[in-house]
């Protein structure tokens, strides 16, 4: 959460700022700010609301110069205002600086400046930060001492960071610093950049370097400098060249990112499998895990372990492994992980799980999970973030750039790797080959099946338009249908802001019937399955109570249709892909009633994408 960019070199570093803060708005969109060094000195903009209100502020009133940083917001100290807004200066003024991140012990540091008589105008952990730092500067004159100053300030900071600076006495390069929160650099031809991801520098840097935790760096047009926490100069790491010259953002037609991003899914979910299956040997092959076949073989447990959408797809991959491998899987949110002190044995593996691969619960899971010594696996849709670099082998979901706050075609990605997981380590555990071949096939169709099931998007837009005033939701679902039926419950709220919930089918009778009324629409997956005839009898149980049902179905199924108010037949299919493609027809119910109810589909209130703070 919160973006930020900052730019040094010869032109003027406004545009490059708008731009790159433009592609990092998905990260938070509470306000949005720029300090630049121009002629008269450091000069800061800020505004609350989107980067567009940014730039238009300076489109009516231009700022020109260079070295400059940016911000958007995602606030987590402090409401969301203008004051709160950064860059933040320190107190003399003459620093600027934005911050992606938490800083744990700012009240102590507060009253420790308070005391010396500093004044705050916001209410922010940053600004804290920003009069922190300022202060040790004091005396400080020519770069050893800057530097040494920024050290010792950061050495009390307690939290994470991922920091820009912009001072007049770092003579025309910029300070970067992260302990926690993701930070790269980048190189273009005559500028060079520090962004919160490498996605906001597309087609301004060629080259990418990571900046690690604790390492302080001194970015300038022609020159980098990079030190450890000890102050001791650091080799520059290996660069990347950036492989995309410009990230498409575009909605291609689309009236929305989420829209566009439901309707690529056959496609994501084609290149998810390419070269992954291997139909001779019945089984799946995924080179990235870095393991051989008796490896895997000697893992005899899994933890499966993520945040939202993907904690919902970490409980489908439970059901799924647990079928296929014979194998105890156990699911748990990263933010309860990393601090329940799970016994992890030797023969445990730890999956990691996070969309972006910087969610800061899960990179902690991860290293705790390491820290017990504990062989760790990431799934992740970047290859180089902090998650994939961090753990020792993993699967790239390769869903492509999702700039929707709500998560769909990552949830779909990650919901097949674990399918294919399952039965590559079914293959490994007991699982048939003649078994596996079925379910091979059944994976390869899955790209038609999506786009049969985005087909019925009229459909389902009906029935979401029928239903879009009631103010309570209940979603239904047994074995792999209940992760889904708490996803479709969570894409619900997030994007209509309609409460919602979600239940196993059977624990209806265990206290949520209480709920059921003529305005609490029942939401209910139902494929015919070896649980159909037990979903009929929960059906029946909340029509008998007056409540309204709207079932996603199979093919075919005029039993269904007969019992219920509405019903969606998705194609019939088989135990591993009927959920997902209840997934996908839910992403669409959701999508189209905040839709009907005007919401801003693509950047819902208060939420922001990769959650980099805990
Ligand atoms: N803690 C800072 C603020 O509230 C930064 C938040 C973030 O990185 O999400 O402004």
């Amino acid at each position: 959460m919160c973006g930020i960019v900052g730019c040094v070199g010869p032109r003027d570093a406004v545009p490059f700022l708008l731009r790159g803060l433009e592609r990092l708005e998905y990260r938070g969109y509470d306000s949005a700010g720029l300090a630049v060094l121009t002629p008269a000195g450091l000069q800061i903009r800020r505004t609350v609301g989107r980067v567009g209100r940014l730039a238009e502020n300076l489109a009516q009133s231009p700022l020109e110069g260079s070295p400059g940083i940016s911000h958007t917001r995602w606030a987590t100290h402090g409401p969301v205002t203008g004051a709160n807004a950064h860059p933040h200066r320190d107190a003399t003024g003459r620093l600027a600086l934005v911050h992606n991140g938490v800083i744990e012990n700012h009240d102590e540091l507060r009253q420790r400046l308070l005391a010396e008589g500093h004044v705050f105008s916001s209410d922010t952990d940053t600004e804290v930060l920003a009069h922190w730092i300022g202060k040790s500067l004091d005396s400080a004159t020519g770069w050893d001492d800057y530097l040494a100053a920024v050290r010792r300030a950061l050495a009390e900071v307690r939290g994470s960071y991922a920091i820009g600076v912009l001072d007049a006495r770092l003579e025309g390069s910029l300070l970067a610093a992260r302990a926690g929160s993701p930070l790269v650099i980048g190189r273009g031809g005559q500028e060079s950049f520090i962004a919160s991801d490498e996605q906001a520098l597309s087609g301004m840097a060629r080259e990418i370097l990571d900046l690690e935790d604790f390492q302080i760096a001194r970015v300038a047009s022609g020159s980098l400098e990079i030190f450890d926490r000890a102050g001791s100069p650091r080799s520059s790491p290996a660069s990347r060249s950036l492989s995309l010259t410009e990230v498409d953002e575009g909605l291609g037609g689309h009236p929305h990112h989420m829209h566009k991003e439901i309707h690529e899914q056959p496609r994501c979910l084609e290149r998810a499998l390419e070269g992954r299956l291997d139909e001779d040997g019945a089984t799946v092959v995924f080179a990235g895990l870095h393991r051989t076949n008796r490896q895997l073989r000697e893992i005899q447990r899994l933890v499966l372990t993520g945040c939202g959408s993907t904690l919902h797809a970490a409980m489908f991959g439970e059901y799924v492994i647990e079928n296929l491998a014979r194998m105890p899987v156990e699911c748990d949110c990263a933010s309860e992980f990393r601090y329940r002190n799970a016994p992890l044995d030797t023969q445990t593996a730890v999956i990691v799980m996070s969309q972006s691969g910087e969610t800061a619960d899960a990179v902690a899971a991860l290293r705790e999970s390491r820290r017990k010594g504990a062989l760790v696996l990431g799934i992740c849709n970047n290859p180089r973030s902090t998650l994939a670099r961090e753990s020792d082998g993993g699967i790239e979901i390769r869903a492509g750039s999702e700039i929707g706050v709500a998560a769909t075609k990552t949830f779909t990605a990650e919901a097949l790797a674990l399918a294919m997981l399952g039965i590559q380590w079914g293959r490994l555990r007991g699982l048939p080959a003649a078994e596996a071949t079925q379910l091979l096939k059944e994976l390869q169709s899955l790209p038609e099946l999506v786009r049969r099931t985005l087909d019925l998007e009229e459909q389902i837009a009906r029935v979401a338009q029928r239903f879009a005033q009631a103010p309570n939701f209940l979603f239904l679902g047994r074995q792999a249908s209940y992760p889904v039926a708490l996803e479709g419950a969570l894409k619900l709220k997030e994007i209509t802001y309609r409460f919602a919930s979600a239940h196993p089918s059977a624990e209806l009778k265990h206290g949520v019937i209480a709920l059921v009324n003529p305005d609490t629409p029942a939401i209910f997956l139902a494929a015919q399955d070896a649980v159909y005839e037990k979903n009929l009898g929960n059906i029946a149980e909340v029509k008998a109570r007056c409540g309204p049902v709207v079932a996603f179905g199979s093919d075919g199924d005029t039993r269904l249709e007969a019992l219920c108010d509405a019903t969606v037949l998705l194609p019939a299919t088989g135990g591993l892909t009927a959920p997902l493609l209840q997934s996908i027809a839910l992403q669409l119910f959701a999508y189209h009633m905040a839709v009907a109810l005007g919401r801003e589909v693509d950047r819902p209130r208060n939420l922001a994408k990769s959650v980099t703070v805990e």
